[in-house]
């Protein structure tokens, strides 16, 4: 490994506070550590680098332990007058050489990052300054040439370009759509209507997808102003909800939403609206800074963590030619782009909306945010926007485990499926409800309220049709006159179309268009990255994994968590990342006597070295004969008494609970997709089948017949599984070597190294 030792490193947090922002500090002094770099945190954002003392300090290992599941930063965050005046950044710079540092980590908002990057411009003239004034030697001038930057984006408004999610607009949009359910319940009590007021200044991000997640009637956002007139349009479209079945009416709006002419409208005035043109008794909720708090989302937790360790890659290879990185998250991947291209096209977004080009705004939110707004707007109307000459009869059925977001995506897709024009028919009880006929007509209405639903209204199992039974399901889906059908489901859906689809030729039944839609905890379903409920099912482990941490009252303690998912690892590996585990367990990678043996060890001379506490997760099916109750009786057996262990089998908490707005979101856009492809496939006469799924981030439809090549059909996952390569960050998080440990901060960062002549760059 190169040496980075004379490298050192700082880290800030600036403007305004994110959930995750202690995910990603502390991802970037342990990958610094692991790297043999120094790592400073520069305590209250510039002004605390502005200021310098002891605002400045190394961290250690420890310093940023137990600090993943805090809301806003450990290291603090503040506004710095003095950091936009050349003379505070002067001063900055003369604190940061202080400790040799001269690569920056900066957390924070456009602000920042464009306060970052004009002191990296500045850098050199500074640094003379300070040299011309005695304040530094010329020596360390020399020594440190250039400033080198990465931004990492956090901000609950998810408001950058650039990168698809910023630290913190998980966890924000999670409190928000907490706070509609909530509101929901007591609307539909008082058959009340509310408008809910969510952050958002030039993004409607959070207000366009806790509007879908939370199931409301209408949004205001500020990149796409309601038309002329929209007052009696969002009336008469609350009026026909009512109508339709609902007993609530909730209207989102983001704080900047403005009108056509760039009015702002305020939730009073649509309150106003609301009470004086339907009589409705309406209440106005801001939700202000409660989105801010609380702790971080399983996502924001381990994306942060990732995000980290990349923007402290990219400081140790950058050198100064270097254009300065932004790390951010591209369809589930970590992605650089020049961070002041993402800076100025930010900029121009609220631009384009100051100069009434909605239409260049929403273009540079990017295809997914456009395509969001206009579900929405279908979902929300109950009236079909579409009558085709001949309706066509779907039918939707469950198969597989339970998955938290199998309501949501029956909502949608009847929602969308009624806006084409198509009757909808659900199928009670899976294929064993098929064959029996348990399948009745859904009307817009009957799905009110499923969009914040756990579980499965429609019933769910994991039988596949036998190959006796394929006559009884071709009978049925004739004698239902069964056009398309969409399964919602996890391993057995797919194995039971793909089945149905094979027997295509003997049973002419079968010769409709079908498709899969992938809802599994244990996100093993091929074509998806993520499959709905997997995110639900995370949180929940998460905050489990939480809570068990805190239980820890003895002075030395091992837990052994199991996870769900069969043979596949994704929840054990994705909540050891979140969650700040020690050591997970996979099928993938396989458990050897080897292995257990270096882990007993490194454990004994950890908890000898002062830990306190250890987590081991173990996915449900790592390794037949190595089970929780062995792991943990062998960490017992060879503790001597140096540590404790206990075991927790997380069961099935797991699949249960509302599903979270990621799920509700996902489960939406994919159900969206599978009545278009099923409408598609109706108007071309075709009987093709199909599964979807999110590939590389984008929804894409794979024909059935693709599915063998890509399932291990003995170990029901796909072949490819993308976060298997991030298994290594979970390592360099939870690193036990006692020298790091220990020696870490104090060898690595030292005394200040002023004036330090050794290396440049
Ligand atoms: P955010 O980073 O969330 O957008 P702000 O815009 O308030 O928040 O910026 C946070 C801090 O970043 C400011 O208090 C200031 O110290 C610094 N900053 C912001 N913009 C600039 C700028 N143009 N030049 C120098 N520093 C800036």
């Amino acid at each position: 490994m190169e040496s980075f030792a004379q490298k050192r490193i700082g880290v800030l947090t600036s403007g305004g506070d994110a959930q995750g922002m202690n995910a990603a500090v502390r991802a970037v002094v342990r990958t610094a550590l692991h790297f043999g770099a120094g790592v400073y945190a520069v305590y209250e954002g510039y002004r605390g680098m502005v200021e310098g003392g002891d605002r400045i300090r190394p961290l250690s290992w420890d310093d940023v332990g137990s600090i993943l599941h805090r809301g806003g930063t450990v290291i603090g965050t503040a506004r710095s007058a003095e950091f936009r005046e050349r003379v505070g950044r002067l001063r900055a710079a003369r604190n940061l050489l202080q400790h040799g540092i001269d690569r920056l980590v900066v957390i924070g908002g456009d602000g920042s990052l464009t306060g970052a990057d004009i002191f990296r411009r500045e850098w050199p003239d500074l640094l003379a300054e300070l040299a011309r004034e005695g304040e530094i030697d010329p020596a360390t001038a020399q020594a440190h040439p250039a400033l080198m930057i990465a931004g990492l984006v956090g901000s609950i408004d998810n408001d950058m370009v650039g990168t698809d999610m910023t630290i913190g607009a998980d966890s924000a949009l999670l409190r928000i759509v907490e706070a509609i359910d909530a509101i929901t319940s007591t609307a539909a009590s008082h058959q009340r209507s509310f408008v809910v007021e969510v952050m958002g200044r030039h993004c409607g991000y959070l207000a366009l997808m806790s509007a879908i997640a939370g199931g409301t009637d209408y949004v205001l956002i500020p990149e796409s102003p309601p038309p002329e007139g929209w007052e009696s349009q969002m009336c008469e479209l609350l009026r026909h909800g009512r109508a339709s079945g609902r007993r609530d009416s909730i209207v989102v709006i983001a704080e900047g939403a403005t009108d056509q002419a760039g009015k702002p409208i305020s939730a009073d005035y649509v309150r106003q609206v609301l009470e004086d043109r339907l009589g409705e008794d309406t209440r106005v909720t801001i939700l202000g800074h409660v989105q801010r708090g609380g702790t971080p989302s399983a996502f924001d937790r381990w994306m942060s963590t990732l995000l980290g360790y990349a923007a402290v890659e990219e400081v140790l290879s950058a050198t100064a030619d270097s254009e300065p990185q932004m790390i951010g998250i591209r369809y589930n991947r970590i992605d650089r782009a020049p961070l002041m291209e993402c800076v100025q096209k930010t900029h121009s977004v609220a631009q384009k909306i100051a100069a009434k080009d909605y239409g260049g705004a929403m273009a540079l939110r990017g295809g997914s945010f456009t395509e969001m707004f206009q579900v929405f707007k279908r979902m929300a109307e109950s009236m079909p926007s579409v009558t085709p000459a001949q309706p066509r009869r779907l039918a939707i059925i469950h198969s597989g485990g339970l998955a938290p977001g199998m309501n949501p995506a029956v909502r949608a897709a009847v929602r969308l499926g009624l806006d084409r024009g198509h009757v909808l028919l659900g199928v009670r009880g899976g294929f064993q409800g098929l064959i029996d006929g348990r399948i009745e007509e859904l009307k817009w209405g009957d799905v009110e309220g499923w969009a914040s639903m756990g579980g499965a209204e429609l019933g769910t199992n994991r039988q596949i049709p036998t190959l006796e039974q394929f006559y009884a399901v071709g009978r049925a889906l004739e004698t239902q006159r069964i056009d398309g059908l969409l399964v919602i489901g996890g391993w057995a859906a797919y194995k039971a179309i793909y089945e149905l689809y094979r027997e295509r030729e003997r049973y002419p039944a079968f010769k409709i268009p079908m498709i899969c839609l992938p809802t599994s905890i244990d996100n093993n379903l091929p074509g998806s990255e993520l499959s709905v409920g997997a995110d639900t099912a995370l949180n929940v482990i998460v905050e489990a994994l939480d809570r068990i941490k805190q239980s820890a009252t003895a002075s030395r303690r091992c837990f052994v968590v199991e996870t769900m998912g069969r043979f596949c690892g994704y929840l054990a590996l994705m909540s050891g990342l979140a969650g700040g585990a020690e050591r997970v367990y996979l099928h993938e990678e396989g458990v050897t006597l080897k292995d257990l043996q270096a882990d007993v060890e490194s454990m004994i001379e950890s908890f000898r070295g002062g830990r306190r506490l250890y987590l081991a997760i173990r996915s449900e099916r790592a390794n037949p004969h190595y089970t929780i109750d062995f792991l943990s009786r062998l960490f017992e057996e060879e503790s001597h008494d140096c540590f404790d262990v206990r075991q927790v089998s997380l069961g099935h908490i797991q699949q249960g609970g509302n599903p979270s707005p990621f799920d509700r979101v996902l489960a939406t856009r994919l159900a969206t997709r599978c009545i278009d492809y099923l409408t598609h496939e109706l108007e071309k006469q075709s009987a093709e089948s199909a599964f979807i799924g999110l590939a590389e981030g984008k929804v894409t439809i794979f024909p059935l017949k693709q599915m063998a090549d890509m399932v291990d059909w003995t170990y029901r996952r796909p072949k490819e599984q993308w976060w298997l390569g991030l298994r290594p960050m979970v390592r360099t998080m939870a690193r036990l070597s006692v020298e790091v440990e220990k020696e870490g901060a104090e060898r690595l960062c030292g005394k200040p190294i002023l004036p330090d002549t050794s290396k440049a760059g």
